[in-house]
């Protein structure tokens, strides 16, 4: 039998073994690309599932195409130049007697222009947008068609995987189509035949191959839309092993103990009185009830939810507080390096007049740097520990860690939470933890992610906050808006820019960063005028941010990494590009920079019309309320396919095809298969966990 058959591979494989190696093309450089996107070995390459489809099925007459859409073309090269306006790059105009369009390139070789030289036929696939002299598509995905050639279209819809720098999407696919061919035939089914019989499921292979492939007469909305009953036949799965193991941790974690704080509270009450203002009657009442779980000897569970800018920072440190009077850690983890570094800022003004030492763990610390903070951490001289993802790595060792607050939780998936937690742990031992999130979760939701958890709400935000004015206005009156700006920094106050993302590639949205600092530079040659995004360096950021807390910089342009947490009270204004594009939570966290003084904000949201439906639903939210639990109601309600990225916004778990928002209707079935299972079927937990969730490998999963 040949290697290519799948009747070779037989039913001994272990596909959840088999690295990605044994396929055509991968070598080692490629594998490690891979490891990037969690795909280790070929069952994680089969269960890397398209996060939406593209319609090439027909060729879109160039004449008839309006910006925001994605389409097939087919044309003839008029003329390929390269330019130098700001950035060098390379335009390239094609027809195809309808109409033209310019495709435009940041990076290219110099054999690529010649080969796109007049005359040459190629098809091309992209989103069309409105460039300064015509329609454009940058960095199309394009192909030369032979003189022969029938047809350019695709007979299905064609996939779009997670992508990643170094791994392109037509690789994916060809690797995929070529892990489905050779190995799908052995992966086997894990689910008991009782479940999928009770419950009509169809056999994995069939869903798994109907998603990868979707055939002709697929109902493409229902795919669209991700509720197609293939795929809920995997959500299912996949919910249903995360439900397994939280299940599993959550049993574990019942028999610990936990270290119940002893110390008179001196400590909070001195950080409190030097504050400079009072506690909100909300704030005082969640750090009550935080130091009522505390004197218990068992683990605190509790998850604080509060709108942007209620002040659960304080909250955090009062924790925290507790804790080192007590002798012992405490561990805050932040979602981004921009909002450890304000943390870690923040505490240290309020720690050191009492003595009391932080230390950041960064992933971008030098070594030197690194190995002082990790010895600190591990002697316990550092009393609060703040950091990234850095803080549950190997070599992470705590003296004697009581508590672990996770900030901004809507940005860690359930997992990373119970990880860094399980750092702490020690002979039945666990330290206190508490959540804090800005994203309010609805009941079914929060049964199922947080079964374990105790709730506090802050429903009260500082006095004196005025609501954020906001204006939806298209991009097109961007020359007012400059003028508004210039206006409010020269009265005195700071203004953000946003420019969000714009295409899946990080490259891209720094680039439109790039330019609109540029143009702001020129039209407002007076103001002092940064950027920041996330691929500066961790001193180069927090100098930049420095500044721009200090008012040495009026007006900062960013890409999204100013969204979560970061708090500059003078900075009354922001604009945000390409409103449209984003979901309702982040707009609002978004908002949630501004209005934090005692200057009234404005919200300017700029949009790129056409808009569709949801997209203006979503910006007349954004400028009918400032109230995040009503912005969350509504978020679910509008919720389409726009928003198939739904979990990164929404800050639950990322999973790799199901979401919870989506997919509530099947959490019934999922928690009723998940007891049947631990009655019946104990056996079938550990591969059906092996299966969904190996991830990365840094943190367990049981
Ligand atoms: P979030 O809940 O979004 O994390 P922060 O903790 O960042 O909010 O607080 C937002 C701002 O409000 C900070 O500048 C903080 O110092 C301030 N603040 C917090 N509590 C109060 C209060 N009780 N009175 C006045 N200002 C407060
Ligand atoms: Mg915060």
């Amino acid at each position: 039998m040949s290697a290519d058959s799948p009747g070779s591979t037989g039913n001994k494989v272990n596909l959840g073994e088999l690295a990605t190696t044994v396929l055509k093309g991968v070598g080692p450089s490629l594998a490690e690309k891979l490891q990037r996107l969690d795909l280790y070995c070929i069952q994680d390459l089969l269960l890397h599932l398209p996060y939406r489809y593209q319609d090439r099925t027909r060729v879109v007459p160039i004449g008839s195409l309006v910006p925001g859409i994605e389409a097939l073309i087919v044309g003839t090269v008029e003329i390929t130049d390269v330019v130098y306006r700001r950035k060098r790059s390379m335009l390239c105009r094609i027809s195809d007697g309808s109409g033209f369009i310019t495709l435009r390139f940041f990076y290219f070789s110099g054999k690529q222009q010649q080969r796109l030289s007049r005359g040459t036929r190629i098809s091309c696939f992209g989103e069309v947008r409105q460039g300064p002299n015509s329609l454009e598509i940058i960095h199309p995905e394009y192909e030369f068609i032979a003189d022969d050639q029938a047809s350019v279209s695709s007979d299905s819809l064609t996939p779009f995987y997670p992508a990643t720098e170094g791994v392109q999407q037509l690789t994916l696919r060809k690797l995929i189509t070529q892990a489905i061919k050779k190995y799908l035939p052995a992966l086997l089914e894990i689910l008991p035949e009782k479940i999928c019989t009770e419950l009509n499921l169809a056999s994995l292979q069939d869903a798994l191959l109907a998603v990868h492939q979707p055939e002709k007469n697929v109902n493409t909305e229902q795919l669209m839309l991700g509720i197609h009953p293939l795929q809920r036949r995997l959500s299912f799965e996949e919910l249903l092993a995360h439900q397994l193991s939280l299940k599993a941790l959550l049993k574990k974690k019942k028999l610990k103990n936990a270290p119940a704080i002893t110390g008179t509270g001196d400590l909070v009450k001195q950080f409190i009185n030097k504050l400079g203002f009072t506690l909100t009657g909300a704030q005082s009442k969640v750090i009550h009830e935080i130091e009522n779980d505390l004197r218990r000897p068992h683990p605190m569970q509790r998850l604080v939810q509060g709108d942007v800018g209620c002040g659960k920072t304080i909250i955090a440190a009062a924790a925290a507080l507790s804790l080192v009077e007590s002798g012992y850690q405490a561990v805050i983890m932040a979602p981004t390096e921009l909002l450890c570094e304000q943390h870690y800022k923040n505490f240290s003004d309020w720690m050191i007049p009492l003595g009391i030492n932080c230390v950041a763990l960064q992933g971008r610390l030098n070594t030197a740097d690194k190995k002082s903070a990790l010895q600190d951490i591990a002697s316990g001289k550092a009393n609060i520990i703040i950091g990234t993802h850095a803080l549950f790595q190997s070599g992470v060792v705590y003296k004697n860690p009581g508590l672990v607050i996770v900030d901004e939780q809507h940005r860690f998936g359930v997992h990373q939470r119970l990880a860094l937690l399980e750092k702490g742990e020690e002979n039945n031992f666990l330290p206190h933890q508490l959540i804090m999130t800005a994203t309010p979760i609805p009941r079914t939701l929060a049964q199922t992610l947080y079964a374990d958890l105790d709730v506090s709400v802050i429903d009260e935000l500082p006095p004196g906050r005025k609501p954020v004015k906001t204006a939806v206005i298209s991009a097109t009156r961007r020359g007012e808006i400059v003028k508004n700006i210039e206006q409010a920094c020269k009265a005195g106050r700071q203004a953000y820019w946003v420019c969000p993302l714009i295409e899946e590639s990080e490259a891209l949205q720094l680039q439109t960063a790039t330019d609109t600092e540029a143009a702001l530079k020129e039209a407002l040659p007076d103001l002092r005028i940064a950027m920041v995004h996330g691929r500066l360096a961790g001193d180069k950021k927090e100098s930049i941010m420095r500044s721009f807390n200090n008012h040495d910089t009026d007006l900062l342009v960013a890409t999204t990494v100013v969204e979560v947490g970061v708090d500059v009270p003078n900075a009354s204004m922001m604009i945000i590009e390409h409103s449209e594009r984003l979901g309702l939570s982040q707009l609002h966290q978004l908002r949630g920079r501004v209005g934090r003084g005692s200057d009234e904000a404005t919200c300017v949201l700029l949009y790129q019309a056409p808009l569709s439906e949801i997209a203006k639903d979503r910006l007349n939210t954004m400028r009918e309320t400032n109230d995040g639990f009503e912005i969350a109601r509504k978020d679910l309600e509008i919720r389409g396919p726009g928003e198939m990225f739904g979990t990164r916004q929404t800050g639950l778990p990322r999973f790799r095809i199901a979401d919870l928002m989506r997919d509530q209707v099947l959490l019934p079935q999922v928690q009723q298969a998940a007891r049947s299972i631990e009655e019946e079927f104990p056996a079938t937990i550990q591969p059906l966990l092996k299966r969904w969730l190996r991830r990365a490998g840094d943190y367990n999963t049981v």
